[in-house]
């Protein structure tokens, strides 16, 4: 339902309201027509308290003709106070009171965010006269936070996008730019500097891949396609993919396959997740240091089809305490210049977590600065 449609109710709700307020000043013994009336203010009072959005119907005197549950909790209010004290019992925000005077002097609509700082709250607020024959205001108040913190996120995605895009660009130009300026004339820089835009392209090309999968995880546009893998070959032919990047730093990939799972996952996508926190578990280990795989029963409730974990643990760097919450965060890398030598985005354990919990999993990572990193994902045996 949109902040639109609310009015709609609401309003109808307010007239009707302030209709049957009005009638409440008549003393005479209610006849059969009151009495359907009285009946439908009832009802109505019962949809009224059950509204998720606040509402309150505001005289230009200041006196609240009406205000629902929601709206007392928003402006930190009580029934009693509101009879006795008008708009000025309201605690919270001090705006509101404002703009509804302002509103019903001016006839005009207004519209306003509001931040309730006690209750961690953004309100959307509408002020709209009523000109149901009285000068009333209604006012809507919209319970915002999760589309104004979806916007942030979504700001704050697109800023970081585009300063991770312009480092690699910058640095493919400038390279370009000191090759047409006669580097090109001695074949050794040439080639190191031809190298070097080759490693920015290949860094571009991963980043953007990897905005791309973070996007259609996040709009839930990824097709999962289960189906049974035996883990412990699995592991191994996805560890001998990355042991030539290993053995470039003499660092051994040893593997310890305890329990012969067959488990239901997407094939491509378990790939995806084990050869990121891999490539993480090379790039922070040691040289000639050893990073091992294990696979193993994991322990807990086997009622559906039981777990298996895969852990990855290095001896190498380790990450602060204080950096293991923030892992999982898009572009959240522990210390950027020493990542950037390794190429990394930051945005690797963010698809992995994303991918671990599309086969329903949970990842956890441990560490210790100077001792090592260990990874853990728990998957299901079987999906549904
Ligand atoms: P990429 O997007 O290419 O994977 P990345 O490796 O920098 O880039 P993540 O995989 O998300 O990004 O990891 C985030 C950060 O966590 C890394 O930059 C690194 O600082 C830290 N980190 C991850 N794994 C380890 C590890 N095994 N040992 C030490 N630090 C690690
Ligand atoms: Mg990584």
């Amino acid at each position: 339902m949109s902040v639109f449609d609310i009015g709609i109710i609401a309003l109808g709700i307010a007239v009707l309201v302030g209709v049957f307020s009005r009638r409440k000043k008549n003393v005479e013994p209610p006849n059969e027509w009151e009495q359907r009336l009285r009946a439908l203010e009832a009802q109505w009072n019962g949809v009224i308290e059950r509204l998720d959005f606040g509402m309150m119907r505001i005289a230009i005197d200041g006196r609240i003709v009406l205000a629902n549950a929601q709206a007392l909790r928003y402006v930190g209010a009580t029934e009693h106070d509101v009879a006795q004290h008008g708009v000025r019992c309201m605690r919270t925000p001090p705006d509101v009171a404002r703009l509804c005077m302002q509103c019903a002097q001016s006839r005009e609509r207004i519209r306003e965010d509001v931040w309730l700082a006690q209750q961690q709250c953004a309100l959307h607020v509408t002020y709209a006269p009523l000109d149901d024959g009285s000068l009333d205001v209604l006012v809507v108040m919209h319970d915002v936070t999760d589309v104004r913190r979806l916007e942030r996120v979504r700001n704050e995605f697109v800023a970081n996008v585009t300063h991770e895009l312009k480092t690699p660009l910058a640095a493919i130009q400038g390279f370009a730019e000191t090759l047409r300026s006669g580097a090109l004339r001695d074949e050794e820089t040439a080639l190191q500097f031809l190298h070097i835009i080759g490693e920015e392209a290949e860094r571009l090309n991963r980043l953007i891949g990897d905005v791309l999968d973070l996007s259609r995880m996040e709009s839930g546009a990824l097709d999962m396609h289960f189906s049974p893998i035996e883990l412990g070959a699995f592991v191994q032919r996805t560890v001998r993919m990355l042991d030539a990047e290993a053995a470039k730093r003499a660092i051994v990939l040893r593997t310890e396959i305890e329990s012969e799972a067959f488990i239901e996952a997407d094939e491509d996508r378990l790939q995806q997740i084990l050869i990121n926190v891999l490539a993480n578990a090379i790039a922070y280990a040691h040289d000639g240091g050893v990073v091992c795989i294990r696979i193993e029963e994991a322990v807990g409730d086997a009622s559906d089809g039981g777990s298996t974990r895969i852990v990855v643990r290095d001896e190498g760097i380790g990450i602060p305490q204080e950096d293991v919450p923030r892992i999982f965060e898009r572009f959240y890398r522990v210390d950027k210049a020493r990542t950037r030598t390794s190429g990394g985005t930051g945005l690797g354990l963010s698809i992995v977590k994303h991918l671990v919990e599309c086969h329903r999993g949970r990842i956890s990572i441990d560490s210790e600065v100077g001792v090592g990193t260990t990874v853990a994902i728990e998957l299901p045996n079987v999906q549904w």
